[in-house]
């Protein structure tokens, strides 16, 4: 036994020590899921996983597994450890019982341990990124961030797509053992049926018993049922056709478009904040960035203040048609009036102020490597603020009140959200 298999072996005892069958059923896709196996160790040599363990009581029960790089703590504040891959048992109990819940445990947790086996590189790119941040923050006026945005959208999609063919080869490996001298088309029913992680993939023509299954275009398989990686231009053409499939079809760009948005505010922030300290006469420069060019026109009408969105025709949600600017001004001050009394500070820094939400979301993505499940908070948090289009100076008190109604009925069920949690809505707005 290697030294990383031994630690591997120590992490799978612990876990199943305290949680003996969610334990008993990770070993099991462990042992059955070479991909996943193979990462792991290789995660565990090169020092990016130290731990697996059960997803602690802040996390929502419905969410799978995620790795963090760093440490975080979570609005609950338990502690979630570095260099460690979580999972939900109640999960990888539903696993052990059901073949098709196994099949997309394997297939999220082999995409997690990619993201452990590439934490050096995920790191480096991010450094890159802050750097080109910082340059712009620091050089002369317009200040525009669309393109380092954009690049960072088309990086962390690559990296996303990539991640994601591990996820889905190691299921095709564990559908293409168990089905030995299947034709192509039986290997496509076997695959889609093999889980619902899998069924984004598959085109279905007719209904079962007489269905017949397709890959989606773009996509090719290699003789082992896997996504090809040979020749390189396949494996292009399948990296591309998982970025269509797997990160747009998803809230990716939303999730990590809106994360690296407030890293280039928070830079901007930052930088301007400093500058004035040194100089009284200061000037803010001009700050631009094209949402639409980004994907986030959703966010124009929650732009702090001082902030120039490019896009020919910002998008407003729930209107066909671009409001007067000074209508629009008003509405963005009722909001952030309506949310402003509620512990959620705003920083002046010449011409420019944070959204409360944003200013949320800064704190949640101080970390560069953020984990997944505040960044999911936080986002749920921009996600539920109150549609500019339904505020009116009169009536954003009684939204308010409403939105806080329905934010404590939503929350009743799910214990998760009854932790004391500084940033959920639930919190926010229920101290009117
Ligand atoms: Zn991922």
């Amino acid at each position: 036994m290697t030294e990383s298999e031994k630690k591997l072996e120590q992490m799978l005892k612990d876990f199943e020590k305290a949680n003996p069958d969610a334990g008993k059923a990770l070993r099991k896709l462990v042992d059955e899921t070479p991909a996943l196996k193979g990462n792991l160790l290789s995660s565990i040599e090169k020092g990016t996983l130290e731990r697996i363990e059960p997803t602690p009581a802040g996390i929502p029960p419905n969410i799978p597994g995620f790795y963090t790089s760093k440490e975080e703590t979570l609005p609950s504040g338990e502690k979630l450890k570095a260099n460690s891959i979580y999972i939900s048992t109640t999960e990888l109990i539903d696993a052990g019982k059901d073949p098709k819940i196994a099949n997309n445990m394997r297939m999220i947790m082999t995409h997690e341990s990619e993201h452990a086996l590439n934490k050096d590189s995920i790191l480096k790119a991010d450094k890159a990124f802050e750097d080109k941040l910082l340059a712009i923050a620091k050089g002369p006026s317009p200040h525009d961030y669309t393109s380092v945005l954009a690049e960072k959208g088309k990086s962390d999609r690559l990296r996303e797509a990539t991640d994601q063919i591990g996820g889905f080869n190691a299921v095709a490996a564990y559908v293409f053992k168990e089905n030995p001298g299947a034709t192509q088309a039986q290997l496509y029913q076997k695959l889609y049926d093999s889980c619902p992680e899998m069924e984004p993939y598959f085109n279905v023509k007719g209904t079962p018993p007489k269905a017949t299954y397709e890959l989606k275009d773009g996509l090719t398989l290699g003789k082992d049922g896997q996504l090809a990686l040979t020749p390189p231009d396949v494996k292009e053409k399948n990296i591309e056709a998982m970025g269509k499939y797997f990160y747009d079809a998803r809230p990716y760009q939303e999730q990590y478009g809106t994360r690296d948005l407030v890293r280039a505010l928070k830079t901007e922030l930052d930088t301007q904040t400093a500058e004035a300290a040194k100089n009284p006469s200061y000037t803010p420069p001009e700050v631009r960035v094209n949402l639409k060019e980004l994907g986030l026109q959703h966010l124009s009408p929650h732009l702090p203040s001082g902030i120039t969105d490019t896009s020919s025709s910002p998008y407003i949600r729930g209107s066909a048609q671009e409001p007067q600017p000074a209508l629009r001004e008003g509405h963005e001050r009722t909001h952030l009036h309506a949310l402003d009394g509620h512990g959620v500070g705003t920083r002046d820094s010449g011409g420019f102020k944070v959204d409360p939400s944003l200013s949320e979301l800064l704190k949640a993505m101080n970390d560069p490597n953020s984990n997944p499940v505040s960044m999911r908070e936080a986002l749920a948090n921009f996600a539920k603020q109150p549609d500019i289009q339904h505020i009116r100076q009169e009536g954003a008190r009684e939204y308010v009140q409403q939105e806080a109604q329905k934010v404590q009925e939503t929350a009743k069920p799910q214990p998760a959200q009854e932790a004391p949690a500084q940033e959920t809505p639930a919190r926010k707005v229920s101290g009117m």
